[in-house]
């Protein structure tokens, strides 16, 4: 007999609200948006604010707003990680009665910004396990860590194809929790991920460092590993990272009427593909269901570059 299997994908956009929506992120949201359609699938909204000092208030409305401007609805509630700490809470001690994690004295700036998602100038130098067999008498708790093993993780990227790391020559025993109790994004995204279902997980190419630790996580929780697929990056004009002020979608909307369209289709050609010039008269919603019929992993540019809109 015929062994039928279909596998529902659920996707997901996870922008931290810590300031409005920028470019990249609206190619992240667009990407995983596509892509989750594409299958069929489910696109979720989890709102990354657990890093309270970064947060700034009005942006998880804007960020909301603006994405229904394109026309990204997305599925069910919005999920908050602030929200989410009990969940947490349980996991961290899950792997605690492990013995998979150690406090540690030592005071890094990864721990100062372990809540947030670290992008490509955010990684710090891989850890060197100093309180790996434990912490001067009387010292203080700074963070809590998870031992990394000498093997090496690879995964299938959809995009970049076969990827490897070594975690102790990249972040060595990476931090899950500050002593102050607040959680590390590392551990929250692998936690939320796998309780909303999230099995396809389609970000900017400045998160690929990360999945290896994600993996790990999962591997030691025994959560099933999502496919991953990391876009490419938007530049500035001359290669160099945008400014500021030209990252942000508001910024390159103005206050044209109609040019979501002509900036959705920017995103579209900037994900590699060819769509007509007609699609330029036709409503959001219909250049996205145009972008979900054409979408292909394997046509995503090698490289970033500029966004042309
Ligand atoms: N919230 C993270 C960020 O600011 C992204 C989370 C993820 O896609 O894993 O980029």
């Amino acid at each position: 007999m015929e062994k039928c299997q279909y596998h529902h994908v659920v996707g997901r956009f996870a922008p931290s609200p810590t300031g409005a929506l920028h470019i990249g992120s609206l190619v992240a949201a667009v990407g995983s948006y596509l892509m989750a359609k594409q299958g069929g699938g489910r696109w979720l909204l989890r709102l990354d604010d657990l890093d309270a000092q970064r947060q700034v208030p009005g942006m998880a409305d804007d960020i909301m707003r603006t994405l229904e401007s394109f026309g990204l609805l997305w599925d069910g509630e919005v999920a908050f990680q602030s929200r989410h700490l009990e969940e947490y809470r349980r996991i961290f001690a899950v792997l605690q009665q492990m013995g998979a994690i150690y406090p540690c004295a030592c005071s890094r700036r990864e721990i100062a910004r372990s809540a947030s998602a670290p992008h490509l100038e955010d990684e710090c130098m891989p850890y060197p396990g100093t309180c790996r067999g434990g912490m001067k008498a009387n010292a203080a708790i700074r963070s809590w860590r998870v031992r990394v093993p000498e093997e090496e993780i690879c995964f299938a990227d959809m995009r970049k194809g076969r990827f490897c790391q070594t975690l102790p020559a990249v972040s060595g025993d990476f931090v899950l929790r500050r002593g102050d109790g607040e959680f590390a994004y590392q551990l929250a995204v692998v936690v939320d991920d796998h309780l909303a279902g999230v099995n396809q997980v389609v970000r900017g190419d400045d998160l690929l460092a990360s999945t290896p630790r994600q993996i790990y996580l999962q591997r030691l929780l025994g959560f099933p590993q999502p496919d991953y697929c990391h876009l490419p990056l938007v530049a500035g004009p001359d290669g160099s990272k945008l400014s500021k002020r030209d990252h942000l979608v508001s910024h390159q909307l103005g206050n044209v009427a109609g040019r979501e369209r002509a900036l959705l289709l920017a995103v579209l050609r900037f994900l590699g593909q060819n769509p007509p010039p007609e699609l330029a008269r036709c409503s959001c919603s219909t250049i996205l269901e145009w972008g979900i019929a054409h979408v292909n992993p394997r046509q995503l540019p090698a490289q970033g570059g500029v966004l042309v809109v």
